[in-house]
C-alpha cells in the first residue's frame, strides 16, 4: 500500500463538524482519497452511529484507514473499536500517534475537537498517516488480538489459549522437591486437572526417586480416569543443576543426586516424551505461558524460599546459559567480605534476603521471639517474622526492610543486565503485604534501576503460586527447544 494514496473513511458527531471539514479539506489538499461518513451539520446527534459507520468501511477493506471525531475522541474511539478487525485509538500528539501505527497497526484515528487545536490535529494526522507498521514482534501481537476477535466472535476463547502448538493436549508436569513430589495432569491453558504428591526418598539412590515418579505417575492417571495415550509429554522441574538435551541431573545436593540421567527410565517406563529443567526455570515457563509474566517476551520468575530462587524466560526461550548454571540469583554478591553463603562464598543475596538468613537475623535480633509470637522456637518461620513487622513491632521490621533493601539490589542488578520486562515473586514471604514488599522494591528499583528499564520493568506477585514449577514442567513440550528435540 502507497501511504500517500490510501484512502480513507472520515466521520464526526456535530461537536466536531467544523473540525471534520477542516481534517477533510487538509487531506484531500494533500492527493488522499476521502469520503465522509457524515454527520453533515451541527445538529445534535449521537457520535455511536459514525464510529461504527467509519470502522464498518475500514473493516470491509473499501478504505484504508478511518479517522474520527467528537469532542473528547473517545466515544467515537470505543464505537469503532466495536467493529471486529478495528484497532482505533484516541491520539492528543503526534508521538502517540505514531507509535499506534509503528507497533499496533491502528488504522483509525480518533480526535477529540475540544482536545487538540485544529493545527496539533494536522500534525498527529500527518504523523499518522504517513508511518508503516513496523510489524517483527509486533505482528504477532496484531495477530493475536486478531484471532481471539475471531474465536470470542465464534463463542470459543478457549482455543486460542496459551500460545499456539500446545491447544488441546493433556501433559503431566513433576516438581521434584527436597521433601515432595507433586504430580499434575495439566491442560493446554495451564490448568491443573488433578494433582497429588509423594514423599521423596532422597538419599535412598537414583532408583527409589525413579520409583516414587513412576508410581506417583501411574496414581494420577488412574485417579484421573486419563488414558496415557491422552498424554502428549511428561515435564519434571529438579531443584539442581540440569543438562536439558540429554536430561542428566549434574548436580542436585538436596536429592543426593549427581550425573543421573532421569529421563531415560521414565522414558523407558511409559513411551511419550519427558522433558527436564531446573525447577525454577520451569516457574519462570509457566508464568511467561499462562502466569503472571503473560504479553511479554523477557521474565524473571524469583521464588523466596529458605535460599533466593531465580528462572528466566529471554526473548521467549528458557535460558539456561552456556554452563547450564543461568539464573544463580541468590549467590549474586551484594556485599564485598559479606557473610558467608552455603554455597561456599561469602556476600551472597541469599545470605540477607533468604528465609534462613531473615530468621536467624530474627533469632539474634529479638531474644525473646517465641513470646512476642506466643509460639514454640522450632515451630517460628520466615513468614512469622513478616507477620510481626506487619504488626507494628519495631524490631522485626527494621529485619524484614533490611532483607527487602538487600533483595531490591539484587533485582536492580537482574532487571539492568537482562533488560527484564516482569519480575515475578513467589514463595512464602511473597505472601506478605505490599506495604513490607512489593511497595519498597518497586521504589527502590524505580529510584536505583538503569532509567529505561525502570519506567517499563514490572515488579508483582505469581499468579501460578507454588504451582509455578508443576505447570511449567508439564508445559514444557511447548518451548522451542524442547519441541524441536522432541520432534527430531
Ligand atoms: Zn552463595
Amino acid at each position: 500500500m502507497t501511504q500517500e494514496k490510501c484512502k480513507i473513511a472520515v466521520g464526526s458527531d456535530h461537536a466536531a463538524f467544523s473540525f471534520k471539514e477542516e481534517i477533510k479539506n487538509y487531506l484531500s489538499g494533500k492527493g488522499y482519497e476521502v469520503r465522509d461518513f457524515g454527520t453533515c451539520n451541527t445538529e445534535r446527534v449521537d457520535y455511536c452511529d459514525f464510529g461504527f459507520a467509519v470502522g464498518e468501511a475500514v473493516a470491509r477493506g473499501e478504505f484504508e484507514r478511518g479517522i474520527v471525531c467528537c469532542g473528547s475522541g473517545i466515544g467515537i474511539s470505543i464505537s469503532a473499536n466495536k467493529v471486529p478487525g478495528i484497532r482505533a485509538v484516541v491520539c492528543s500528539e503526534p508521538y502517540s500517534a505514531r507509535l499506534s501505527r509503528l507497533h499496533n497497526d491502528t488504522n483509525v484515528l480518533a480526535l477529540g475537537a475540544r482536545v487538540v487545536g485544529i493545527e496539533l490535529a494536522k500534525m498527529i494526522v500527518d504523523e499518522w498517516v504517513q508511518t508503516p507498521f513496523e510489524g517483527g514482534r509486533h505482528a504477532q501481537r496484531v495477530e493475536k488480538i486478531r484471532q481471539y476477535e475471531l474465536h470470542k466472535a465464534a463463542g470459543d476463547v478457549q482455543q486460542i489459549r496459551p500460545r499456539a502448538t500446545c491447544e488441546g493436549k493433556l501433559s503431566i508436569g513433576v516438581d521434584l522437591g527436597g521433601t515432595n513430589i507433586k504430580f499434575g495432569l495439566v491442560d493446554a491453558s495451564g490448568k491443573v486437572l488433578l494433582s497429588s504428591k509423594e514423599k521423596t526418598p532422597a538419599g535412598q539412590g537414583d532408583a527409589a526417586i525413579v520409583d516414587s515418579i513412576l508410581f506417583g505417575v501411574r496414581r494420577l492417571l488412574n485417579e484421573s480416569g486419563a488414558a496415557l495415550r491422552s498424554v502428549e509429554s511428561l515435564g519434571i522441574g529438579v531443584p539442581g543443576t540440569v543438562e536439558p538435551k540429554t536430561g542428566v541431573i549434574l548436580f542436585a545436593p538436596n536429592l543426593h543426586l549427581a550425573n543421573f540421567n532421569i529421563i531415560a527410565p521414565i522414558h523407558k517406563a511409559f513411551d511419550i516424551p519427558v522433558c527436564v529443567t531446573q525447577d525454577t526455570r520451569a516457574a519462570a515457563w509457566g508464568e511467561y505461558l499462562v502466569g503472571s509474566g503473560q504479553g511479554v517476551s523477557t521474565v524473571a520468575s524469583i521464588t523466596l524460599g529458605t535460599g533466593v530462587g531465580c528462572g528466566m524466560v529471554l526473548n521467549g526461550s528458557i535460558f539456561h546459559g552456556g554452563l547450564n548454571t543461568a539464573g544463580e540469583f541468590g549467590h549474586m554478591i551484594v556485599e564485598s567480605d559479606g557473610r558467608p553463603c552455603n554455597c561456599g562464598r561469602c556476600g551472597c543475596l541469599e545470605a540477607y534476603a533468604g528465609g534462613s538468613a531473615i530468621l536467624r537475623d530474627a533469632r539474634s535480633v529479638i531474644k525473646d521471639l517465641p513470646q512476642r509470637l506466643k509460639k514454640d522456637e522450632e515451630c517460628i518461620s520466615v513468614e512469622d517474622v513478616f507477620e510481626l513487622a506487619v504488626h507494628g513491632d519495631v524490631e522485626a521490621r527494621q529485619i524484614t526492610d533490611q532483607a527487602v533493601r538487600y533483595l531490591g539490589i539484587g533485582i536492580v542488578n537482574l532487571v539492568n543486565l537482562n533488560s527484564i520486562e516482569i519480575v515475578s515473586i513467589s514463595g512464602g514471604i511473597s505472601n506478605a503485604p505490599d506495604t513490607l514488599l512489593l511497595n519498597p522494591l518497586r521504589e527502590f528499583v524505580r529510584n536505583r534501576a538503569y532509567k529505561l528499564t525502570s519506567e517499563k520493568v514490572h515488579l508483582c506477585k505469581s499468579s501460578l503460586g507454588e504451582d509455578a514449577p508443576l505447570i511449567g514442567a508439564a508445559l514444557l513440550y511447548c518451548e522451542e527447544s524442547y519441541r524441536t528435540a522432541l520432534l527430531a
